[in-house]
């Protein structure tokens, strides 16, 4: 078809296709145009799917698996301070973790990203949802701005409220056609579905916080914990009514001691060490192990 035709047509058929209904009756509602008036288009996500990462470790399926989040990447670079980026102390102790669990041989693990590279929130948790992951564990480190003496790591669950609403918007967007902890709700009624999608969030919610507990229990005398080391709050990307899922601050970049600490092998293998027992010990809990 040469371009002329081809333009033609794309102007033309818009008008054939009104003079036709104009001749068949068919009368379209018409807003009243104003200067406030806005037309929306709705366009599919631009990023679409982001690919499923490596799984290291055991290579047995019926293994129980970890995804590590490594706060930001990229063009963001989280919290600075003391010469120190989040977003490198975040990949580094992803990394250190990684290790220390392919060691133990019996735990499948999972990153959501190995280099400096961006992800958006959602995506984090939805890499490890569609990877079926037992356990998602997001690294971040904190900022107290020019207060230079707080310190300490610790690590958040969903907060209930935020946990409530998270369900509800996670049974509204999966309603129709999706496996909440191997439960099909697909088919099922809005009121089924809701039910399942609570029940499904009170037993991640539990166990969540059954992980936070482990993580403070093996930490205690090993990582220096800030004086309200077990939290809760609405974060994006621990909205995971399906899985077990918490977010470790792992120190301030503010604070010199936390920021060499976490940027030091030492202190990288120090946190490695404490959490990978930590997962251990939650696993088998869960049964998983
Ligand atoms: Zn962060």
């Amino acid at each position: 078809m040469s371009l002329r035709v081809h333009l033609a047509l794309i102007v033309l058929l818009p008008i054939a296709l009104i003079g036709g209904m104009m001749a068949a009756d068919i009368k379209l509602p018409v807003p009243q145009w104003g200067r406030e008036y806005v037309l929306k288009f709705f366009l599919p996500e631009a990023s679409g799917q982001v690919d499923l990462p490596t799984i290291y470790g055991s290579h047995n399926p019926s293994d129980p698996l970890v995804v590590i989040d490594a706060g930001h990447g990229g063009r963001d670079l989280g919290a600075v301070g003391a010469g120190v980026r989040e977003k490198d102390v975040t990949l580094a102790l992803a990394l250190a973790l990684r290790d220390q669990l392919v060691e133990q041989g019996d735990i499948r693990v999972a990153l959501t990203r190995e280099e400096d590279r961006l992800l958006a929130l959602e995506e984090r948790p939805d890499i490890a949802r569609r990877m079926e992951a037992e356990l998602f564990l997001s690294i971040h480190a904190d900022s107290a701005g020019d207060n230079e003496a707080v310190s300490g790591a610790s690590i958040y669950t969903l907060s209930n409220r935020a946990s409530s609403a998270a369900a509800a918007r996670f049974a509204r967007r999966e309603n129709d056609a999706d496996r909440i902890n191997g439960v099909s709700i697909g088919g099922e009624s809005d009121e089924v579905s809701t039910i399942l999608v609570e029940l499904s969030q009170r037993r991640s919610q539990m166990a969540s916080v059954e992980f936070a507990g482990l993580v403070t229990r093996e930490g205690e005398g090993e990582l220096a914990f800030h004086s309200q080391a077990q939290r809760s709050a609405d974060l994006v990307v621990l909205r995971t009514p399906d899985m077990a899922s918490a977010l470790f601050e792992s120190g301030f970049v503010t604070n010199q001691d936390d920021a060499a600490r976490l940027m030091s092998p030492e202190g990288q293998a120090k946190f490695a060490e404490v959490m990978a027992r930590a997962i251990r010990v939650f696993f088998i809990r869960q049964g998983a192990l």
